[in-house]
């Protein structure tokens, strides 16, 4: 099966000019059809499909073929079943998070889109809309016949996200923050802290605390690397009611589209308005394996919903609600692992879709750093959204090691654990290679700011954004 699966990939140009000499030409099978009946001709040919695409591509049969804009390399493949483009989490050598021992679909992706048209724009650029699940198992040989629909009923697309961001009346600090450095160059701070595993809001609000007069806004994790936390809606919330600005953030991991819906219009009620949109991290890398992942939606799907509730008061089912809610929309992207080019259109993906803020992961790696935000100037995609780079720090390089090694796209140079290894105190040259990574990213065109990363470090955190001379502590702020 993965010999002509990887066939498939290498002979994508001459398969994709047959796919479309067939679709051409299937219309002229309408009076067959008509003759049988549709369900008869879709019993017919909907196991012969099964057959041979399966034998070719592996195909799930999802009833909404993509083939042809993804280089011939079946998307229903990919552990996430991710439509729209990788997750962040292709490890170093390719290999997928959710299955390490396969390729990423999408490395295969690209490589069969290359194939079919050498160095021309992906035609998968588009957002891909969220699966239709009830046309599992159907024939999409069928849909090119009758040329019916091929996608789930979505209602009308709207016009594409404006960028003008002064146009309405900002809904959040951050929101405030991002336009600062779209017309001023003010550098943004984010930092990040993973909620309690308890019911008592107090050890969060205090661990936020450390961080007043620091940053713009404080990230609240949703179920990072699948472990059980309190939910990010609550402890979002939690720090709204005490006068501090959170992003919270939602993952399609754990919710299908109703339940996430529901969630965001829940924290919207309670005055929270930053939410970033991700896919989430696989349940094997977690405290409960053995749950069953959902990935419903993927984060451009998941974006294009939330937009469509605030900007159309509607669900995504196209009902109406009775109050829009005031959302500022974020996403994340990662430039440190492949497939590099589909990363900015993935990135393009998402602000099409509404992001306004991008936080990526940790950046080890300037060098791959600058590559990916010449990609995006290139695109003028850094005055679209701002871009606040991941940064990061470890008390060891042991840490770092076991990071690079078990955590998916994350990467670490050597040149870097090295340095650490080597040093006398390494938590102080893990804190040093941190300012000095901040140091760089202000000299990078089209970066915006900083998102600060260290599970349950909240001082060695502060200390850095001090160091870094991003910002100054008021008297309170306890730095390490
Ligand atoms: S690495 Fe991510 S995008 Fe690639 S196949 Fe695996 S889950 Fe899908």
């Amino acid at each position: 099966m993965k010999l002509l699966r990887d066939w498939s990939v290498r002979r994508a140009r001459m398969l994709w000019q047959l796919y479309r000499r067939v679709c051409a030409w299937a219309p002229r099978l309408q009076p067959v059809v008509r003759g049988l009946g549709e369900e008869r001709a879709q019993g017919l040919l909907a196991p012969l499909e099964r057959q041979l695409k399966g034998a070719f591509f592996d195909c799930r049969m999802c009833g909404d073929c993509r083939l042809s804009s993804t280089g011939m390399a079946c998307p229903m493949n990919c552990g996430k079943q991710m439509r729209n483009g990788p997750c962040g989490g292709v490890r170093a050598d390719g290999g997928c998070e959710v299955h390490p021992g396969m390729r990423c679909v999408w490395l295969d992706a690209t490589e069969g889109d290359l194939r079919i048209a050498p160095g021309h724009t992906p035609t998968w650029t588009q957002r891909v809309p969220a699966l239709d699940w009830r046309l599992q198992g159907r024939s999409t040989w069928l849909q090119a016949i009758t040329v019916s629909r091929r996608a789930a009923p979505e209602p009308a697309p709207a016009a594409p996200a404006a960028p003008a961001p002064a146009a309405q009346e900002a809904v959040s600090a951050l929101e405030r923050a991002c336009r600062a450095w779209h017309a001023q160059r003010r550098f943004i701070v984010t930092v990040e802290i993973a909620p309690p595993d308890s019911p008592d809001p107090r050890p969060l609000i205090e661990r936020a605390r450390r961080f007043h007069g620091l940053v713009d806004a404080i990230n609240i994790t949703d179920g990072a690397g699948a472990n059980c936390h309190m939910s990010s809606v609550a402890a979002a919330s939690v720090l709204t009611a005490a006068g501090i600005e959170p992003v919270c953030q939602v993952g399609c991991r754990d919710r299908n589209r109703i339940a996430v819906q529901g969630d965001v219009l829940g924290a919207a009620a309670l005055g929270v308005r930053n939410v970033l949109c991700l896919t989430g991290d696989d349940v094997s890398q977690g405290d409960h394996p053995q749950a069953k992942p959902v990935f419903d939606l993927d984060a451009v799907n998941l974006l294009h919903i939330l937009r469509g509730m605030r900007d159309e008061a509607r669900y995504a089912s196209g009902r109406p609600l009775e109050q829009a809610p005031r959302l500022f929309l974020g996403a994340t992207a990662n430039p440190f692992v492949a497939p590099f080019a589909e990363r900015v259109a993935n990135l393009e993906r998402k602000i099409d879709a509404g992001a306004r803020f991008i936080q990526t992961q940790f950046c080890f790696d300037l060098g791959l750093l600058e590559d990916f935000m010449r990609a995006v100037r290139a695109r003028g995609l850094h005055e679209r959204a701002a871009v606040i780079v991941g940064v990061g720090t470890l008390p060891s390089a042991k840490a770092l090691r076991w990071m690079a090694d078990h955590v998916p796209g994350v990467r670490v140079p050597e040149a870097v654990t090295d340095r650490i290894a080597a040093a006398a105190d390494p938590r102080a040259e893990g804190v040093r290679v941190a300012v000095e990574t901040i140091h760089a990213l202000r000299r990078i065109e089209g970066v915006a700011g900083v998102h600060l990363m260290g599970h349950r470090n909240e001082s060695t955190l502060a200390r850095i954004i001090v160091d870094a001379g991003l910002r100054t502590p008021s008297v309170e702020t306890e730095i390490a």
